[in-house]
């Protein structure tokens, strides 16, 4: 590693300037990620995949009392414009491999709600013979909600999480590979 309190080659004064340059091109890429990972966790849209009876629940989170569009959150008919997929209900095998497919289909980066105790770990239904014993078995889920079923509240504290999470994530080196 070089040392940095070494005479520099090029004279006292250009590395300094080096430094400074790299130091306001630093903060620029952290201000540029803050504002990008701003306007992605205030406009996270879902995709709908309602399976059983978890789905009540979920359309109460999107109806005017639970209100999920204050939170910048809109749900779209298609996962080429979804963020987000929340799985509610039970998981059924016949279902999975249709489920896996609109995952495929979702863009980078893409997150997922498990929603329920039956999308969690197969729940009441975990012996019987059709049913997934959660959806990670097919892909990864980033906010598990307990519940049989969850209440709207804690729909809207696992949107939160995401939200938590986008906030954290390095974005523009993720995608671009700039260091921030
Ligand atoms: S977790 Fe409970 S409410 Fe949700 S789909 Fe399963 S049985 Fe229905």
């Amino acid at each position: 590693m070089a040392n940095p309190l070494a005479p520099s080659p090029k004279g006292l004064d250009a590395r300094y300037a080096d430094d400074s340059a790299s130091v306001i091109q630093a903060r620029v890429d952290q201000v540029i990620n803050w504002l990008i990972n701003w306007g992605r966790h205030n406009s996270i849209w879902y995709m709908l995949f309602g399976l059983a009876c978890c789905a009540i629940e979920l359309m109460q989170t999107g109806g005017p009392r639970a209100d999920l569009e204050r939170f910048g959150s809109a749900p779209r008919p298609s996962p080429r414009t979804s963020d987000l997929i929340i799985v509610a209900g039970t998981l059924t095998y016949k279902m999975a491999l249709r489920i896996k497919r609109l995952y495929d289909q979702m863009a980078e980066p893409r997150y997922v709600i498990s929603m329920g105790s039956c999308s969690n770990c197969g729940g009441l239904f975990q012996y019987a013979y059709s049913v997934c014993k959660g959806v990670d078995n097919m892909f990864p889920v980033d906010i598990y909600v307990p519940g049989c079923p969850p209440r709207p509240e804690a729909l809207l504290e696992g949107l939160l999480r995401i939200q938590d999470k986008i906030k954290g994530e390095k974005f523009l080196q993720k995608r671009y590979g700039v260091a921030v």
